[in-house]
């Protein structure tokens, strides 16, 4: 069998539903009926997001068609409350890892597609994975992305032998704890398998929601063709009790506003037939331009600068559990702007191409990558600006290490719980980066970041703990988590 014919028999099982859990015209209705809403409607969503609970659809197309300025600063306002009263002042850090930009599949908007002959391909071997992880490790990276194109080299064996592989590297007092993937959706034999070796969250963007978009972008004739193979990836997932799952669109390939209501009808479609458990995180990234890419250059659907602060606000809002991912993909100034809207996630010292950690060393490689990053700067420097900033730097891996995924996880973040747990871990993390890889001028600014956070926890005991955990890896230890 021809590797394009892989998953035929498993797209049976999909293309017998009468329909999936998009309903574009229902999407639109929505969105038509709730045009130009009044102040009174806006602040009435406003005051049912304030309780943290999952918004509606109907509710969201309310936020979305908002052109108000002054109810715009409110949502805006309660956004980042909201992501403060739930994620604290933290704000987790990872980076990606390219494993491989060999792709079967010819997705019109990425620099891997294989029709691109401008770019070089490539797949890491066990042992370059080896050497690019420890490049991550002394930079202070622990946790990380790792990212692969869908072709025979990428066989669900060699994922599971990659994350080993990373798991398995240590340098000095550091390693990867944590190792999320993205890659092409896989049937529920190989999700167990990625269950079976330990993966962080599972990740998998529908790029676009809107059927007839989707089709224009993923050439009929390729695995990635099929619209529902991917809308169904997370209930693969969670079927065989793989429970960190992602999900995220790919914005500027179709109207955003639509977009965000795709996101939120997934959301709901998994919290309704999991128990409760919905999206572990979510992505929203703009496309980049990417080298042989004329589409990346010129989407059809360029979100402005402005359109972007509100889709972080509205989605934080509107699931206010998920973690929300901004990627390097943003320039610095935008990430900025956005990230006191309720983002938790972001990625710092990121090498998008394969072989960047040891090829590029803060330059970019073009022929390689698959896109340009919007934000070249060091992790360090980004630890420091996030401190000066107010926020605190987490490197975090505790919840899904001591079995906090999936429902779990969900009334850990649902009940705002989130601090007794995260906190401490955050401050841990940051102590270890501090100790071990700051430069002389962040470890200044990060010690005042821990002194005044631990003076402001609330919880006597947790205080304790945390300073005497700061002291016990002062002197040595390392990995002390709540
Ligand atoms: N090949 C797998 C897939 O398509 O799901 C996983 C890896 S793919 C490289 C990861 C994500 O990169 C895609 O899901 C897409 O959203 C994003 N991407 C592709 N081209 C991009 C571009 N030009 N700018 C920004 N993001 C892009
Ligand atoms: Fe391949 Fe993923 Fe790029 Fe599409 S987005 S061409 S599937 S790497």
């Amino acid at each position: 069998m021809g590797f394009l014919q892989k998953y035929q028999k498993d797209f049976e099982e999909y293309d017998c539903l009468e329909q999936d859990f998009i309903d574009d015209e229902s999407i639109w209705a929505q969105l038509k009926k709730k045009e130009n809403p009044s102040r009174a409607e806006v602040r009435s969503v406003l005051d049912k997001a304030e309780k943290k609970v999952r918004l509606e659809p109907e509710e969201m197309a309310i936020l979305i068609q908002n052109q108000d300025p002054e109810t715009i600063n409110e949502m805006y306002a309660l956004a980042n409350r909201l992501k403060r009263e739930i994620y604290g002042d933290r704000i987790v850090f990872f980076a990606p890892l390219y494993i491989s930009n060999k792709c079967a599949n010819n997705c019109k908007y990425c620099g891997f597609r294989h029709e691109n002959h401008q770019i070089e391909r490539r797949t890491l071997t066990l042992d370059e994975i080896t050497e690019e992880v420890q490049i991550m490790i002394d930079e202070g990276q622990k946790r990380t992305v790792l990212v692969y194109g869908e072709s025979p080299e990428t066989s669900v064996d060699f994922i599971c032998a990659s994350v080993r592989q990373v798991y398995n590297t240590k340098r000095g007092k550091g390693e990867i704890r944590r190792a999320n993937i993205n890659c092409a959706p896989l049937s529920r034999a190989e999700l167990q398998q990625l269950k079976e070796v330990g993966i962080g969250t599972f990740q998998v963007f529908q790029e676009t929601y809107h059927h007839e978009t989707y089709r224009e972008m993923h050439p009929a004739g390729t695995i990635k063709g099929h619209y529902r193979w991917r809308l169904y990836a997370q209930d693969r997932a969670l079927d065989v009790g793989l429970d960190d799952v992602a999900i995220g669109a790919l914005f500027g390939l179709y109207d955003w506003r639509f977009e965000l209501m795709g996101l939120l009808y997934h959301a709901i479609h998994l919290e309704e037939k999991y128990n409760g458990v919905g999206p572990h995180t979510i992505s929203f990234p703009r496309i980049e331009p990417a080298i042989g890419t004329p589409f990346a250059s010129k989407p059809k659907y360029v979100v402005s600068d402005e359109d972007f602060k509100k889709i972080v606000a509205i989605l934080r809002l509107a699931v206010p559990y998920a973690g929300l991912i901004l990627t390097a993909r943003e320039k610095p100034e935008v990430r900025r702007a956005v990230v006191p809207l309720g983002v938790s996630q972001i990625d710092a010292g990121s090498r998008i191409g394969v072989g960047g950690y040891r090829e590029s060393s803060g330059n970019m490689l073009p022929d390689k990558e698959q896109f340009q990053l919007g934000d070249v700067r060091t992790l360090d420097d980004v630890i420091r600006e996030t401190c000066e900033l107010g926020n605190i730097p987490s490197f975090c891996t505790a919840c899904y290490r001591a079995g906090r995924t999936g429902e779990h996880f969900m009334e850990v973040a649902k009940s705002s719980f989130v601090h007794n747990f995260c906190m401490p871990n955050a401050l841990l993390t940051l102590k270890e980066y501090l100790l071990d890889y700051a430069s002389t001028e962040t470890k200044a600014v990060g010690e005042k970041t821990i002194v005044s956070s631990v003076q402001g926890l609330a919880d006597p005991k947790i205080k304790q703990f945390v300073q005497e955990a700061l002291a016990r890896l002062e002197e040595g230890e390392r990995d002390i988590r709540v």
